[in-house]
């Protein structure tokens, strides 16, 4: 049973919510939206106040009557460090309440995570004592792979080759703040119904596509993890068991046929036996699955095959995830988005030959530009302080 800590913590998490959706609001508004009686509101808001995390005083302008005073989220609180950590690159931004990012750096990412934290503690302990930035309050780390969600521990994340990596323990020692991580596609997810379009939506799944495939589910308006947390691990489901080898040891996962890299592998050695003869320049060279975007954008045959039979691979997935889970909406996150007015329709088509229900999904790109991968390692932070209840 709830003890009355606990109700007061999850009413206090619905009224920040409620501040931060409809402000400017008022205390009797936060009564009457909640159901709680005003002099509880009270309490809540005058603690909200002593910690700084709402502003109250700037009159609204009623057209008659009494004007209360109106209640905001703090701007000047302080900020959360956002990281996302992928193969290549590792990014990092600070964030307010509302996923404004700003002070972004990217560097390349160490194939040790030691050498990883040796190059991270720097950078934090310097914006921690920069007087440019508000006092960071939390720091969200979103990686590609399982994350345990009691102690935070990196389990397993195959194309980092990291195994039980904890992240958390050295860098709280470090930098004196809580740190917090999660799977980059649940942290996707969690961004996705912070704010944007998908605010507040029910039933939605993230797929992340870049070197592997991860998803995120947001079921009955909360984060799936399933008993062990590891639930969404669709990137790792065989669709060809006689498919390339994966990092996670099985054979033929989806990530394995519908990643950038899977693309990269289409494009060097293409299907049917036309592989092209030897001294072909390999123009999408470096691994770089820009390159091969570039190259497709500029109609070369050998990049639309390779990322054409990408999206059906993808389609392929989205049937399973469609059967799985009927979401309303699935949201696709990563470089394939920039070409998706050619391949978002061999996507769709796909996933619903495969997939034959009466109402389909939505298959939607998110916008790049708005960096949902690092908004996802700040949302999933803001989301313990705002919405506990929907990523537990
Ligand atoms: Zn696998």
């Amino acid at each position: 049973m709830a003890n009355s800590e606990t109700i007061r913590s999850i009413n206090r998490s619905r009224i920040l919510d409620l501040i931060r959706i409809g402000q400017p609001v008022s205390r009797a508004e936060l009564a009457r939206r909640t159901g709680l009686q005003r002099s509880s509101v009270s309490t809540i808001v005058n603690e909200l106040l002593r910690n700084q995390w709402v502003t109250e005083g700037e009159r609204q302008v009623l057209p008659r009557g009494r004007q209360p005073l109106a209640l905001r989220l703090n701007r000047q609180r302080s900020r959360i460090l956002g990281i996302n950590v992928r193969p290549r690159r590792t990014d990092l931004a600070i964030a307010d309440f509302n996923l404004g990012l700003e002070g972004q750096e990217s560097w390349p990412t160490p194939a040790e995570p030691e050498s990883f934290l040796r190059q991270l503690i720097p950078r934090i302990q310097r914006l921690q004592a920069s007087p440019r930035h508000h006092q960071i309050e939390s720091i969200g780390i979103s990686v590609p792979g399982r994350v345990d969600a009691g102690n935070h521990i990196i389990v397993f994340a195959p194309n980092l080759g990291w195994r039980q990596v904890d992240l958390k323990t050295p860098l709280e020692a470090a930098c004196n703040v809580p740190v917090y991580i999660e799977n980059a596609a649940n942290a996707c997810a969690l961004a996705e119904v912070w704010e944007g379009p998908h605010a507040g939506a029910q039933n939605l799944v993230v797929v992340t596509v870049s070197e592997g495939i991860g998803t995120g589910i947001i079921a009955n308006g909360c984060l799936v993890r399933g008993a062990s947390g590891a639930a969404g691990e669709f990137g790792h489901i065989s669709l060809a068991g006689d498919g390339p080898a994966c990092g996670c040891g099985g054979r033929g996962c989806w990530e394995t046929l519908a990643s950038n890299s899977a693309a990269l592998r289409y494009y060097r050695q293409p299907a049917n036996g036309h592989a092209g003869p030897a001294r072909e320049p390999r123009r999408a060279g470096a691994g770089e699955f820009p390159a091969l975007l570039l190259q497709f954008a500029q109609g070369e045959a050998r990049a639309t095959q390779a990322l054409e039979r990408m999206a059906r691979s993808l389609g392929q997935g989205m049937a399973m995830l469609t059967h799985c889970l009927a979401p309303a909406c699935i949201v696709v996150v990563g470089e394939i988005t920039q070409a998706w007015q050619a391949l978002g329709p061999i996507i769709e088509h796909e996933a619903a030959a495969l997939a034959r229900v009466h109402n389909p999904p939505r298959i939607v790109p998110s916008d790049e530009g708005r960096q949902p991968r690092l908004r996802g390692s700040v949302a999933m932070v803001l989301h313990r302080y705002f919405r506990p209840g929907i990523a537990p």
